[in-house]
């Protein structure tokens, strides 16, 4: 394969070229177009073939300094290497930066190292642009199919970067959605390593959205954190995790912990521990079976009052866990101000194990560090056996993923943990 054989528009022709007839599926998968922007003609080749074969249109462009011609044409993602000849990766995330909204979404690759590639993506994200993936070269058409297929997906309402909220989801109309019950709770188990055992579920909050169907938190979740109503969307959440849980432990099948994720700004209410520990009772569910997840973020020396309700919380037997850990910025001061008692491993952390030593050796860092101050370590987003293997040589106690279970309805969870481990298997 040589460049010849690749659309280049910078070779020419600034036409795009279409899809092959028969393959465009949907005429969304039409309109987001991929560019490809890289020196090497292979990968540029790889890329729009795979692109092509998703129905998606695709280009390419071996010199990078046309790029700035053709941002303008409505591609969807570029799909940008890093290091170029002429110009550089990052250079060009600046000029994606300036462009208005909608800015595509981009995906970044290299052959350097995974921690280059995640900073460019961090930095592609302070520019506000959406850098949906970075690909490690060489990689796996498996591995482009996947990123390609996610940069279909589309975009949360509420996600800034991409400039768009196509459902117009407001405050009010949230504010509605909690008083007519249109919140509700999905359960994800989390299984034990070695016994197989389901040792415990998160449960993740979800709108039933009455025209736009079932939505996932990244859609609302800016919403439900406003001032205004952050406090009763956290006691929303947890009133309808009491009730579940209430029921799931009626249902005889689970010993395990269910846990809730509270939202940083949910955290500057002093009443909230007394408020929980009261439903806990009323609903008849032990306080010592409920897990508040917070992200690292939100845990710092001077937050004097989450430092209050967190140890309060822990006082009534609430476990507490460190959700996203490792996308944050923790330091070991910020980890030993409060009683602890898990800690939630981020997805693209175990992600990254995968390729990235550097990633194993911090995992297998950390693992040894929260045990050895009495800690489990749950890793999150377990997708495939090899996700499991690697979270299992680095000593992770609990696994939670696709793997395991997609999360689930409760009435689905109820008949999950019904089936028992050996029905599972
Ligand atoms: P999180 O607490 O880190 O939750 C884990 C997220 O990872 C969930 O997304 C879950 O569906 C997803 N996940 C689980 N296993 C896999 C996997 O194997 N692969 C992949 N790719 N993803 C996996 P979800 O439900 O969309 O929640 C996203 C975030 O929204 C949560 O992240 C949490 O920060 C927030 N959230 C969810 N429910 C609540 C809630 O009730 N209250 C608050 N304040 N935040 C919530
Ligand atoms: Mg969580
Ligand atoms: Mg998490």
């Amino acid at each position: 394969m040589h460049a010849t054989a690749i659309p280049s528009i910078a070779a020419g022709s600034a036409r795009p070229h279409s899809a092959p007839a028969g393959v465009i599926g949907r005429a969304h998968r039409a309109a987001a177009g991929v560019l490809v922007v890289d020196d090497d003609p292979v990968i540029c080749d790889m890329v729009c073939t795979e692109a092509r074969r998703l129905g998606m249109r695709a280009d390419a462009l071996t010199d990078a300094r046309a790029l700035n011609q053709h941002l303008s044409d409505g591609y969807g993602t570029i799909v940008l290497d890093l290091l170029m000849p002429e110009v550089d990766g990052i250079e060009l995330l600046r000029s994606i930066s300036a462009l208005d909204h909608p800015r595509p979404r981009v995906i970044v690759m290299s052959g350097l190292t995974e921690r280059v590639l995640e900073s460019a993506r961090t930095l592609g994200l302070d520019l506000g642009i959406r850098v949906s993936d970075v690909l490690h070269k060489p990689f796996r058409a498996t591995e482009l199919r996947e990123v390609l297929v996610r940069a279909l997906e589309p975009e949360a309402s509420n996600d800034r970067s991409a400039g768009s909220a196509p459902l117009e989801l407001t405050e009010a109309a949230l504010a509605e959605a909690l008083s007519r019950g249109e919140l509700v709770m999905h359960f994800q188990p989390q299984q034990h390593i070695g016994s197989n055992a389901i040792a415990g579920a998160e449960a993740l909050v979800r709108w039933n959205h009455p025209r736009h169907g079932l939505l996932a938190p990244a859609a609302f979740i800016a919403l439900a954190e406003s001032p205004r109503l952050v406090n009763a969307f956290t006691d929303t959440v947890m009133s309808a995790v009491i009730a579940a849980g209430a029921r799931i432990f009626a249902s005889g099948g689970y010993d395990g912990r269910l846990s809730v994720n509270v939202s940083p700004l949910g955290m500057n209410d002093l009443s909230l521990p007394d408020r929980l520990a009261r439903a806990c009772s009323s609903a008849g569910f032990p306080a010592n079976r409920m897990v508040v997840e917070i992200t690292e973020t939100s845990i710092s020396s001077d937050g004097v009052v989450a430092l209050d309700i967190l140890t309060r919380l822990r006082m009534k037997g609430v476990g507490l866990s460190i959700d996203d850990f490792g996308t944050g910025h923790s330091s070991l001061e910020r980890l030993s101000i409060a009683p602890f008692d898990e800690l939630k491993i981020d997805r693209h952390f175990i992600r990254k194990m995968q390729s990235d030593g550097t990633a194993r050796a911090l995992v297998s860092g950390a693992v040894r560090m929260a045990h050895d101050v009495g800690m489990q370590v749950v890793a999150e987003g377990v997708e495939t056996p090899a996700d499991y293997l690697a979270v299992q040589a680095c000593g992770c106690d609990l696994v939670q993923g696709y793997l395991v279970s997609r999360p689930l309805p409760l009435d689905q969870f109820l008949d999950f943990i019904g089936r028992g481990s050996s029905g599972r298997a």
